[in-house]
């Protein structure tokens, strides 16, 4: 398979079809051209050197940032072609059908918990309070957090700041997780935790894109993994597959620097 056929799909319908993904900050040509398909349910890992696009390529997909060219398709029912700016209530579809989990959490540091996770569902979906409350409590309860509703983040730790993030992406209640490196900011005794709760999610049928360097965990949990190098998608497949036996030099290399850092 070439680098640039798209991900080959299952029987399933795909919920994101990516084509032709550009982005460029001034001269600087980010992504030069993103194809992926994630199926309904499924999850894929994007994996790839520092600098190569990947955190661009989540914010293109949540609409942070505005791509320059290519199309965006999710759940078959919203299709966004970059080749011209897209309305301004497009790109809020957009933003509405994901979720982001951040690297750094970034939770609002002057709102309490239950504050963080309520804001985006009552303030941007304009849902009722109440309704919301109930189910942010819910969501702090699974993940073993109702103590801390009205703690400020900087008296959490960062794990049990990164679960505050992963039940603020849910209460949105989004078609797509999306995930930037959600356990490299931290202490390694905490990674076990987030990355158990979204192994947790994964197998309740939630369709996610996950930046991760955690190579065992993409290859348990994730059913594609792709490898970004230099604004592309170098190589793509089944993680066992890739993660073993890669294909390209580039991705040979970048698991060799991974897997023998010094
Ligand atoms: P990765 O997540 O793979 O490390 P990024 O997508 O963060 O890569 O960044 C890719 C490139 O885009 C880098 O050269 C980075 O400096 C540049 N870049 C990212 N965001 C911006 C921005 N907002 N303005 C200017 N350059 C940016
Ligand atoms: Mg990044």
């Amino acid at each position: 398979m070439s680098p640039t056929d798209p991900l080959p799909t299952d029987s399933s319908a795909p919920l994101l079809t990516v084509r032709g993904l550009r982005k460029s900050f001034g001269n600087n040509e980010v992504l030069k051209s993103i194809d992926l398909t994630v199926d309904r349910g499924r999850v894929l890992a994007l994996i790839g050197p520092s600098g190569s696009g990947k955190t661009t390529v989540l914010r293109c997909l949540n609409g942070l940032e505005l791509a320059d060219g290519g199309t965006i398709d999710v759940g078959g029912e919203l299709s966004l072609d970059f080749t011209t700016a897209p309305a301004r209530s497009r790109l809020a579809a957009l933003r509405d059908r994901s979720a982001m989990v951040f690297q750094h959490y970034n939770l609002f540091p002057h709102k309490t918990v239950l504050e963080n996770v309520i804001e985006g569902p009552v303030i941007v979906q304009r849902r009722p309070v109440a309704e919301v409350t109930t189910e942010a409590l819910a969501l702090l309860d699974r993940v073993g957090l109702t103590e801390k509703r009205d703690s400020y983040p900087h008296e959490l730790s960062g794990g049990q700041q990164q679960r505050v993030g992963i039940v603020r992406a849910l209460a949105l209640k989004p078609q797509l997780l999306l995930f930037d490196e959600p356990t490299s900011a931290l202490d390694p005794e905490l990674v076990g935790d987030v990355l158990r709760l979204i192994k947790e999610l994964a197998h309740e049928g939630w369709t996610m894109v996950i930046v991760t360097h955690e190579l065992e965990f993409a290859r348990e949990v994730a059913h594609r993994v792709a490898f970004v190098d230099g604004g592309r998608i170098v190589e793509h497949g089944d993680p066992k597959t890739l993660l073993r036996d890669p294909q390209h030099e580039r991705t040979k290399q970048f698991l060799h620097r991974l897997l023998h850092p010094f």
